[in-house]
C-alpha cells in the first residue's frame, strides 16, 4: 500500500510499504478515506521531535471498515469509522477511569503513558496517512458514523482529534454560558477551542494569531480575531473586560511559539495568559509541550523547562489544566452535534488532496503559507484533484 513516510526533517514521501492488516483478533483493519495533516505532525516533520525515519505519519483519521478479527464484536465491515487519535484499551487504570489519552496497555514503555498512530513516543503503532490502518482494540476505538459519512465526511474527520482537543481546552479551562474567553492560537486546534467556547455558550470569545488567513476563519464563527503582530494581545483583552482579565483561557500554540519576527519563546503563550485571564479564573493547556526538545533556543527549552510566571498564577489563584485530550470522552456527543447540523468544524478546511499530493502539502502547511489552514489527505482519490 502507499504511506506518507517520514525521510528526515522537512522530508516525507509516498512510498510503497507493507500492507497494514489484521495481527491480533481484536484488530479492524480500515480503508481510509481522509485523514488529516495536523499542527502535531509538523513538530515531527521538522525533525523537532525522535520520530524515527522510515515511519508514517497520521493520528487523524477515518475511514471504511473492510476487516474485523474474530474477537470483534460490534465493529462490522462496511462500516464507516473515525479512530481517536489516542489508542487506548478500554481496560487498564487510567482507561477505567476515561483517562484513555494516558493508556498503559498501548504505551510499551512502562515509565510513560498514551499512545497514537504515527507519533513521536507514542509507542510502535503506524500512522494513517496511508491507504489502510490497523487499528487495535476496535471495538473499543472506533466511532461509528451514521448514513451521513460521507456526506459530512470533512466534518467527521475532526472528531479524531482536532475537535475534541479544542472542545478539551475549554474543558480543561472551566468555560460556561456566559464567560469570556481568550484563546491563543488560531490554528486548527485554536479554531476548534473557539468553536467549541461558542457552543457552550461563552459571551465573548477572543482568538490571538497572526496570520490573516486563520483570524479571518476566526471572525467567520463569531470570535474577536486579534493580530498580535499590531495588537498587544494581554492589553486588547484586559481593555475588553473592564481591565479584570477573560474568565478563561485556552493555550492552542505549543513549544514552538514564537514572536511575529520568528524567534521562539515556549513560554510566550503561556506567560501571556496568565496575565490575562483574571483572578480565579482557568487556563486549559492543549498545545504541546515535550520534557525534552534538543532543537529549543536555550538550554532550559531543551531540557522542557520554562520560565513559567509562577508567581502570578499562584497570586491570582488561577488553575490550569494540561496535556493531550481523552478524545473518548467527547467524541459522540461531538459526533451527534454534526449530526444534528449544530456544529460544522468543517469550516477551517482548505485542501483535499491525494496522498501523492502530501509532500507539497506538508511544505505549504509548515510553511504557513496563506490560504492553508487546514490539508485533509483522501487516499482514496486518485491524481491531482485541487481544492
Ligand atoms: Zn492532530
Ligand atoms: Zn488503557
Amino acid at each position: 500500500m502507499k504511506a506518507v513516510v517520514y525521510n528526515g526533517p522537512r522530508d516525507v514521501s509516498v512510498n510503497d510499504v507493507p500492507d497494514a492488516k489484521i495481527e491480533r483478533p481484536t484488530d479492524v483493519l480500515v480503508r481510509i478515506t481522509a485523514t488529516n495533516i495536523c499542527g502535531s505532525d509538523l513538530h515531527m516533520y521538522e525533525g523537532r521531535t525522535d520520530f524515527e525515519t522510515g515511519r508514517t505519519f497520521g493520528h487523524e483519521n477515518m475511514g471504511e471498515v473492510i476487516e474485523v478479527g474474530d474477537g470483534v464484536d460490534k465493529v462490522k465491515v462496511g462500516e464507516r469509522v473515525v479512530l481517536p487519535f489516542n489508542i487506548s484499551c478500554g481496560f487498564c487504570k487510567n482507561c477505567e477511569r476515561g483517562f484513555t489519552n494516558y493508556c498503559l496497555t498501548t504505551q510499551p514503555d512502562p515509565a510513560a503513558a498514551g499512545a497514537a498512530y504515527g507519533f513521536a513516543a507514542m509507542g510502535p503503532w503506524a500512522g494513517g496517512q496511508a491507504e489502510m490502518l490497523r487499528v487495535p482494540y476496535g471495538d473499543h476505538n472506533c466511532l461509528r458514523l451514521g448514513e451521513d459519512a460521507q456526506e459530512k465526511e470533512n466534518d467527521y474527520v475532526m472528531l479524531s482529534d482536532i475537535f475534541p482537543t479544542g472542545y478539551h481546552a475549554t474543558e480543561m479551562a472551566g468555560v460556561v454560558p456566559g464567560d469570556s474567553v481568550v484563546i491563543y492560537g488560531a490554528g486548527p486546534v485554536g479554531l476548534m477551542a473557539a468553536l467549541s467556547a461558542t457552543i457552550k455558550g461563552a459571551a465573548k470569545v477572543m482568538v490571538v494569531d497572526r496570520h490573516p488567513d486563520r483570524l479571518r476563519l476566526a471572525e467567520q464563527i463569531g470570535a474577536i480575531a486579534v493580530d498580535d503582530s499590531t495588537t498587544d494581545p494581554v492589553q486588547f483583552v484586559l481593555d475588553q473586560t473592564m481591565g479584570l482579565g477573560a474568565d478563561r483561557g485556552c493555550e492552542c500554540v505549543g513549544y514552538q511559539a514564537h514572536d511575529p519576527q520568528g524567534t521562539e519563546d515556549p513560554v510566550m503563550t503561556l506567560n501571556r495568559l496568565v496575565q490575562s485571564v483574571r483572578f480565579t479564573g482557568g487556563i486549559g493547556v492543549v498545545g504541546v509541550f515535550l520534557p525534552q526538545d534538543p532543537g529549543g533556543p536555550d538550554e532550559m527549552a531543551q531540557q522542557g523547562k520554562v520560565a513559567f510566571d509562577y508567581g502570578l498564577h499562584w497570586f491570582k489563584g488561577q488553575t490550569m489544566g494540561n496535556g493531550q485530550a481523552p478524545v473518548k470522552k467527547y467524541n459522540r456527543q461531538l459526533r451527534d452535534l454534526i449530526a444534528a447540523g449544530k456544529a460544522s468544524p468543517s469550516f477551517i478546511v482548505s485542501h483535499n488532496l491525494s496522498l501523492d499530493q502530501a509532500p507539497d502539502a506538508y511544505q505549504n502547511f509548515d510553511e504557513r503559507n496563506d490560504g492553508w489552514t487546514k490539508v485533509i489527505l483522501k487516499p482514496q482519490q486518485a491524481g491531482s484533484a485541487g481544492r
